[in-house]
């Protein structure tokens, strides 16, 4: 199974490519919905869709799971990354029950997949704890009890906490859970499959013809739908919605300890900015000490090799590790004033909708996009659809500062401007590095691969021109405005970008 970064996860280990049985666009027909994405929102969504009976496909441009969701680490949260309280201030008391409700809904709903199709992913239900460290922490902490009490979720005040971190106040959360994500994605949709849904893999969208009945262009052909979802984490093109969510990138490992008293038996989250967050998986019979943390804007740190090295220092400073199994970092979208974008895509047709703004609770909020987008399809309307309407336009305190940092361009990235002759000195780079330079009005992103072959693109993002940063760690270009990726040699990894960047060929550019 490939993920969208060199860095292989937990998740994509032991895990042979998903063989889909009918990787075909069926022909002439009319589909009810065309799901564009094959990751955890994609695949629930089209299960519940082919459940309730409309004719549902599923185009994936590379295979399932190959996005965020296989590089995810599946803790399984009934709340938001958001506070509670900060929720109230945003939303008001009654929208922020509601949100405690859908939270719940999503976890009884991964439940009753797992026991309903004996789905064997390592499902366990347990609980959360949020530790502070320090006085001002432990003032945050009491604000979030406060806001957990006010929508009537039940939290307590724990003695002990599951890690083996040094901490003054903590509280215990109740009825979270955790699981093997691939596991899960692989077995829903083998289901949907069993229902008739059609799952095409390798299928890219590349554009869609806006009338009643939409014309969705794709790699392998047209397809006709009555209604499209957009679970590309992002929606692809230019919308609204790329200045309401931004793009971070998140780190983890999964280590195997010395003492197996050590792995902690629930979830934990200290309160640092940014945090740090642990649990364990077991797989095959194997533990993990799955911990993770050292987020950042996406392209707006030079080394993200040394974001690694930070968290795997700070978690030795407190477990005796045997060996770090894995390591690999992913990405998530941020929205602004703290839920998710489900529902009408902003300035498109009513028959187009979008699930993104996950944050780092989309395993969750993946799961309310499924139950929202299902009941607006099918039934006309969704208890959750004001809630997390796309269309929102919710002013927060700090609105123009986020959209301002979304947008900036990293210019520190750019290594200078560079002659004919300097240029030839750029062949001198190092195998396995990589450089922005400017060269007589172009900006190259160049990178030299480990076999020494130099590869040279246009650094303007395909999207809307950015400048892309170079991701030492999964060997990406990354655009730090909206999270579009591409691979070394230019190919389209992660929305928005629809298009690959411009391959350069350096001997025609020297020539000329
Ligand atoms: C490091 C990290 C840890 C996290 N941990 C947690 C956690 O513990 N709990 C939690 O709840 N959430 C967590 N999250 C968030 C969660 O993993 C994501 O929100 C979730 O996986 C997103 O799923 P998705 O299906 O919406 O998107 P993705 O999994 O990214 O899937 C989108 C798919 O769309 C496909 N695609 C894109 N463009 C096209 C196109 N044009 N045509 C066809 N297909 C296309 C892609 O190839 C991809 O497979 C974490 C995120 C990160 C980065």
């Amino acid at each position: 199974m490939k993920r969208d970064g060199a860095c292989t996860s937990l998740w994509q280990d032991g895990m042979t490519d998903y063989k889909a049985q009918q990787n075909n666009t069926a022909g002439n027909k009319i589909f009810d919905v065309v799901i564009v994405g094959g990751g955890i929102t994609g695949i629930t969504t089209g299960l519940l869709l082919q459940k309730a009976g409309k004719a549902v496909m599923i185009a994936e441009a590379q295979n399932i799971g190959f996005g965020t969701t296989g590089g995810t680490t599946a803790h399984l949260n009934s709340f938001m990354e958001m506070p509670f309280n900060q929720l109230i201030k945003n939303f008001g008391e009654e929208n922020t029950r509601l949100v405690a409700k859908a939270g719940r809904q999503a976890l009884e709903l991964i439940k009753k997949h797992v026991e309903e199709y004996a789905i064997d992913c390592g499902h366990q239900e347990v609980s959360a704890y949020i530790y502070a460290q320090d006085e001002k922490q432990i003032k945050e902490l009491d604000d979030i009890v406060e806001g957990f009490k006010k929508i009537g979720t039940e939290v307590s005040v724990t003695k002990t906490i599951p890690v083996k971190i040094p901490y003054e106040k903590a509280i215990e959360i109740t009825g979270q859970a955790q699981f093997h994500p691939t596991r899960y994605i692989y077995a829903l949709a083998k289901e949907f499959e069993k229902l008739g849904g059609v799952l095409a893999e390798n299928c890219r969208v590349t554009s869609v013809g806006e009338n009643e009945i939409l014309e969705i262009t794709t790699s392998q052909g047209t397809i006709k739908s009555r209604n499209l979802i957009y679970a590309t984490h992002i929606p692809p093109g230019v919308n609204l919605l790329h200045f309401r969510c931004a793009p971070y990138r998140s780190y983890v490992i999964a280590a195997k300890l010395k003492n197996e008293s050590d792995y902690p038996d629930g979830l934990a989250y200290d309160m640092d900015e940014p945090y740090h967050y642990f649990r364990t998986q077991e797989v095959d019979g194997q533990k993990y000490l799955i911990a993770g943390g050292e987020d950042h804007k996406t392209a707006h740190e030079e080394n993200t090799e040394i974001c690694f090295t930070r968290l795997e220092a700070y978690v030795r400073k407190f477990y005796d590790i045997d060996s770090i199994a894995f390591r690999w970092s992913s990405q998530f979208f941020d929205p602004v004033d703290g839920l998710a974008y489900i529902g009408h895509l902003p300035g498109h047709p009513q028959n187009m909708f979008v699930a993104t703004g996950f944050g780092g609770i989309g395993m969750t909020n993946s799961h309310i996009a499924a139950l929202t987008l299902t009941d607006i399809i099918v039934a006309g309307k969704s208890e959750y659809e004001d809630l997390f309407n796309p269309n929102r336009l919710k002013p927060v305190a700090g609105f123009s500062n986020f959209v301002k940092e979304a947008a900036d361009v990293v210019s520190h990235l750019i290594g200078g401007t560079f002659s004919k002759e300097k240029l030839d000195t750029l062949v001198e780079l190092a195998h396995g590095e990589a450089k922005v330079v400017k060269y007589e009005g172009h900006t190259l992103a160049l990178y030299k691969d480990e076999e020494g072959q130099l590869h040279a693109v246009n650094s303007a993002c395909t999207h809307i021109k950015c400048t892309v940063g170079w991701n030492t760690a999964e060997k990406s270009w990354d655009c730090p405005c909206h999270g579009s990726r591409f691979s070394y040699d230019g190919m389209v990894l992660t929305a928005p970008a629809r298009k690959d960047l411009e391959v350069i060929h350096l001997e025609e550019l020297v020539d000329h």
